[in-house]
């Protein structure tokens, strides 16, 4: 760099790299450069996402610690903006930039089982269907979320609500220790005992506060499991009554039910193409008998349209996805305490009045044992929150954006329960306010006290952000 100044993230002195630069810089680092004139250019910076057509100005694909480092130095010093990528599935396009440099991790995919001791140090890079199916190999999980191809790196530091969340908790309730390099570029050991603070804000923090490199989890026992899909007809009866027996379950059972339109599937019949359904997602993780025996009331609560309900190996759980679908969504996350007939009812009249071809409105139920930890133990603190809600519309077109965006806001108003609250692993850019709720205000303000210290001048900014507290 010819310049080394440490330059205020955002501030006008920011300025494109020169060749000087980026021949320096690259040969500091093992990883890959992707330039915009680089073959593969287009493929490398491409989200999950739809709609986010950025273009970074460089994109790294890191190999180290190391590498990281220079990474976060080249930002600190030109003012570039940082975004950073595990699995690039972040809801709000923060993983690539318009200008700035990508930091991506997908090729730290490092693995080390300790089949024995139940613990694995797992690189950020790795999805969750990735380590999800190395753990599975020796009969154990740590629970990841709905979705193989998310990254562990954005779902840990959000918090993780999978299908183990009532047996084990939050991804995060696995976390032992991690390593992170903060803005100073020093690669820290985070755990109870070395950096209590960040290892608490890192917990629920997002990526505020350094580069996670990699996590130490805990892993269970989860070899075969009962579960699959189960679609019902959607009737406010049958919404509300599954609400009730998932909550009033063995916290084995962990579901996810979509209230949507039928979709024109081969496995759905086609006289029900376009219905309001329930496709719910179910896993017991326990006993195969008495999952058995513990799915039947769901089964019973109406004939169901299709019944894949089965014991079967915990990575099946996670379908086949396609690398190139790229979805334009509009989504509102929230948590609720109560879905009886009447939110039920309100629940299939807004899905009725939206013409989305793709509409949907996701219920988590919660509790068990992500409600046995102290809400103040780590940053996320919905604990005693009993059903995370997700509404979304799915759009083609730019043009449809305003409509999708008036049917999301006024149905998610319209579910509104007491506080509200957010789950900052679902936020899309949906300003300062929608963050500020994803923590209590205690919360809160630890989390800035904390990026205060490790991150003074917000490089991390790229994210939900919590900007560091002003010094008194
Ligand atoms: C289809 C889909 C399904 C989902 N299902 C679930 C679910 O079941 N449960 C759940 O809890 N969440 C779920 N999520 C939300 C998901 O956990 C978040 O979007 C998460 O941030 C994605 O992580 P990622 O690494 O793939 O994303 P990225 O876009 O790579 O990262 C998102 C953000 O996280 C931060 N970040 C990522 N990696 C690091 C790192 N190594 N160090 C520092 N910061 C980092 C950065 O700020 C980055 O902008 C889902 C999202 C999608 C799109």
């Amino acid at each position: 760099m010819a310049d080394n100044r440490q330059v205020a993230p955002g501030s006008d002195l920011a300025k494109p790299l020169d060749e000087a630069a980026i021949r320096e810089f690259s040969s500091k680092v093992r990883g890959e450069l992707i330039r915009p004139r680089d073959d593969g250019y287009d493929e490398a910076r491409t989200v999950f996402y739809g709609g986010f057509d950025r273009r970074p100005e460089l994109i790294v694909r890191v190999k180290d610690a190391t590498d990281i480092s220079h990474v976060i130095a080249l930002a600190r010093e030109s003012g570039l903006e940082l975004a950073v990528r595990s699995g690039g599935h972040s809801v709000a396009g923060h993983s690539t930039t318009d200008g700035g440099v990508v930091l991506d991790l997908s090729e730290m995919k490092n693995l080390e089982l300790d089949v024995e001791g139940h613990t694995a140090w797992a690189q950020t890079g790795l999805t969750a269907g990735e380590y999800t199916a190395a753990a599975a190999a020796h009969g154990l999980a740590t629970g990841c979320g709905d979705t193989g191809s998310v990254g562990i790196g954005g779902i840990t530091l959000g918090g993780g609500v999978g299908y183990l969340v009532r047996k084990h908790g939050l991804t995060i309730d696995d976390l032992i220790s991690a390593e992170i390099v903060t803005a100073d570029g020093e690669l820290l050991r985070v755990d109870s005992e070395s950096h209590p603070d960040l290892f608490w804000a890192i917990r629920g923090g997002g990526g505020n506060f350094g580069v996670a490199t990699r996590f130490q989890f805990r892993l269970h026992e989860v070899d075969e499991i009962v579960g699959g899909m189960l679609i019902l007809p959607a009737t406010p009866e049958v919404i509300a009554s599954f609400v009730a027996e998932a909550e009033a379950a063995p916290e084995e059972l962990s579901t996810i039910a979509n209230v949507m339109v039928a979709p024109p599937m081969p496995f759905v019949p086609a006289e029900v193409h376009g219905q309001l359904i329930i496709m719910a997602m179910v896993v017991y993780a326990g006993e195969v008998d008495e999952g058995e025996r513990v799915v039947a009331p769901l089964r019973a609560l109406a004939e169901p349209i299709v019944d894949m309900l089965k014991p079967m190996p915990y990575p099946e759980i996670y379908p086949p996805e396609e690398d190139d679908f790229h979805p334009t969504a509009v989504a509102r996350t929230m948590f609720i305490d109560t879905i009886d007939r009447d939110v039920s009812q309100s629940i299939l009249e807004h899905l009725r009045a939206s013409d989305a071809p793709m509409r949907v409105a996701q219920i988590r139920v919660l509790g068990g044992a992500m409600a046995r930890v102290p809400a103040e133990a780590t940053a996320f603190a919905h604990r005693s929150s009993r059903i995370m809600m997700n509404v979304a519309a799915f759009y083609e077109s730019t043009e449809e954006r305003a409509a999708r965006e008036a049917w999301v806001s006024h149905f998610a108003a319209a579910l509104r329960q007491g506080e509200g609250g957010a789950y900052v692993g679902f936020l899309g850019e949906e300003g300062e306010e929608r963050v500020r709720e994803a923590y209590p205000e205690s919360i809160w303000d630890r989390l800035a006290e904390i990026k205060r210290r490790y991150d003074p001048t917000n490089l991390f900014r790229l994210n939900q952000n919590i900007p560091p507290a002003i010094e008194q």
